[in-house]
C-alpha cells in the first residue's frame, strides 16, 4: 500500500495566493466589467532589459549549431556566471567568496524550500513573523513544525516584527533556536536590517551553534548605503550562514528562472557525536543527485545583467519600481493610512484602519476600489491587522489604484 506523507495533510489550506485568486475571481464573476488592479502578488511587470534579451538571443543561436550546442551543464552552474557574481555582487562590498561557494539554481524559492532537507528533522526553527510562507511550509512538509494551533505551529519560534517593536525582532529567549530564517529586505514588511542588528543575529548563531538561512532576494532595492546587502558583510557569518539570492526581483527573471545560493566552506552542522559536517559538501551531494542545472540560456541572460549596459538597464527598472513605492507611501500616508517599508524594498506594509482584520480590509478594498492587496495575516500571525501592497505595477496602474484608494478613504 502506498501511504501518503501525512505531513502534507497538515499544511494549512491553500497557498496564500491561491486563496486570493479565488476571492478575486468570485468578485470578477459578479462584476464582469470591473477593472481590477492587482497590487497583490509579488510579481514584476516590466519587460526584460535589452542587454538580457540580446544575451538570450545569442545563446539560442549558439545552441542551434553543433559547435555551440550545450547539453547538461555543470550542476553548480557555469563558471562565467559564478565568476561574475563573485566579482560584482560581493567583492565591491568587501566580501571575498570563491566561485565554488556559489550554487546557481532556477530561482530562490527552490533552494529556500529545499535547503532544510540537509538538517535533522527535530531541529527547532525560528522565523521572524510575518514572513515569506515558503520557509515554514517546507519545514511542515517533513514534519518539523509540530501541530497547528491558533494560527501558530507548536514547534516554530515566531519572532514578531510589528510597528510596536519598530520591526526589529527580538533575539529568541528560552529554548535556543537551531535554524533561523531571516529575509532582508523583508517580504512582506518591506523593512530592512541594520549592520548592527544583523551582527546581533550572527553573534547569537555563533554562540548557540545555530544556522542562519538568509534570504536576500530584494537586496537590489536597498537605497540606503549603510544597509548590508549580504550577511557576509558581518564578521563570523561565513561560519553560520547560508545566503539565497535571486535574479527574479533584481532583473525581472520571475519567468526566466535563475538565482543562486551561497554556501561557504566554513559553515557546518553537528552530528550527535559532535562531529562537524560542512554543509557545502552535503549541498553539493544533494544538488548533483536531485538537480541537473539551470538552462544555459538563463545563465547567459543572468550574466548579461553584470555588463556595463546590463547594470544600467537593470538599475533603471529598479528605479522605476521604487518611484512607484515613493508615490504609494506619499498618497497612502496623505490619505491617513499608517505605512511602513517601501524605502529600501518594493513593498508597502500598511496597517488596516480601525483595527480591521487583514481579510476584512482586503475584501472592503476589493469591493470598494477594485484594487487587490495581500492580507498580512497570510504571512503569519503577526501580520494580522496589516496588508501588503507591491510597487511592481506600472506607473499608470499604480497611479489609478492610488486615485481610487484616495477617493474611497474620504
Ligand atoms: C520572490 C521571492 C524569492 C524569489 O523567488 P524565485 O524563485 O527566485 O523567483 C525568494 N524569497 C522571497 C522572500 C521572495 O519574495
Amino acid at each position: 500500500m502506498a501511504l501518503v506523507n501525512i505531513h502534507f495533510l497538515n499544511l494549512q489550506s491553500n497557498y496564500l495566493f491561491a486563496d486570493i485568486a479565488k476571492k478575486v475571481n468570485a468578485f470578477k464573476v459578479m462584476h464582469p466589467k470591473a477593472d481590477v488592479i492587482s497590487l497583490g502578488i509579488g510579481d514584476v511587470t516590466q519587460p526584460l532589459c535589452p542587454a538580457v534579451i540580446e544575451a538570450m538571443h545569442k545563446a539560442v543561436d549558439e545552441m542551434a549549431t553543433a559547435k555551440g550546442f550545450r547539453g547538461y551543464g555543470p550542476e553548480q552552474g557555469y563558471d562565467f556566471l559564478r565568476e561574475a557574481i563573485v566579482k560584482n555582487d560581493f567583492l565591491p562590498r568587501g566580501v571575498r567568496l570563491s566561485t565554488d561557494e556559489i550554487f546557481i539554481n532556477d530561482g530562490a524559492k527552490s533552494d529556500t524550500g529545499n535547503f532544510q532537507e540537509l538538517l535533522h528533522w527535530d531541529n527547532f526553527i525560528g522565523v521572524t513573523d510575518p514572513i515569506y510562507p515558503v520557509y515554514i511550509d517546507s519545514n511542515v512538509m517533513i514534519g518539523r513544525c509540530g501541530t497547528y494551533r491558533d494560527g501558530h505551529w507548536t514547534n516554530v519560534r515566531y519572532m514578531p516584527t510589528t510597528a510596536e517593536n519598530g520591526f526589529i525582532p527580538e533575539l529568541p529567549k528560552g529554548r535556543p533556536v537551531d535554524v533561523i530564517y531571516l529575509c532582508y529586505p523583508n517580504n512582506p514588511t518591506g523593512t530592512v536590517i541594520t549592520k548592527q542588528e544583523l551582527r546581533r543575529w550572527v553573534n547569537y548563531a555563533l554562540k548557540n551553534d545555530a544556522l542562519i538561512l538568509f534570504d536576500a532576494a530584494y537586496q537590489a532595492y536597498i537605497q540606503d548605503p549603510d544597509i548590508p546587502h549580504s550577511i557576509y558583510e558581518i564578521r563570523g557569518a561565513r561560519k553560520c550562514a547560508v545566503e539565497f539570492r535571486s535574479f527574479s526581483k533584481t532583473a525581472g527573471f520571475t519567468g526566466v528562472r535563475c538565482g543562486y545560493t551561497v554556501v561557504p566552506h566554513e559553515v557546518s552542522v553537528a552530528t550527535f557525536e559532535g562531529e562537524r559536517i560542512p554543509l557545502h559538501q552535503l549541498w553539493l551531494r544533494r544538488q548533483t543527485t536531485k538537480f541537473n542545472g539551470t538552462s544555459y540560456i538563463s545563465q547567459r541572460a543572468a550574466e548579461a545583467i553584470y555588463s556595463p549596459e546590463g547594470r544600467l538597464q537593470v538599475q533603471q527598472t529598479i528605479d522605476y519600481y521604487m518611484q512607484n513605492a515613493r508615490r504609494m507611501l506619499t498618497v497612502l500616508r496623505d490619505s491617513g493610512f499608517e505605512c511602513y517599508g517601501g524605502e529600501n524594498a518594493p513593498y508597502i506594509w500598511m496597517r488596516t484602519p480601525n483595527g480591521m482584520g487583514s481579510w476584512q480590509f482586503f475584501e472592503a478594498l476589493l469591493y470598494g476600489t477594485q484594487v487587490v492587496c495581500t492580507p498580512g495575516v497570510g504571512f503569519g500571525p503577526s501580520g494580522e491587522g496589516y496588508v501588503r501592497f507591491t510597487a511592481f505595477s506600472s506607473h499608470e496602474k499604480t497611479e489609478e489604484a492610488l486615485n481610487r484608494i484616495e477617493a474611497w478613504s474620504k
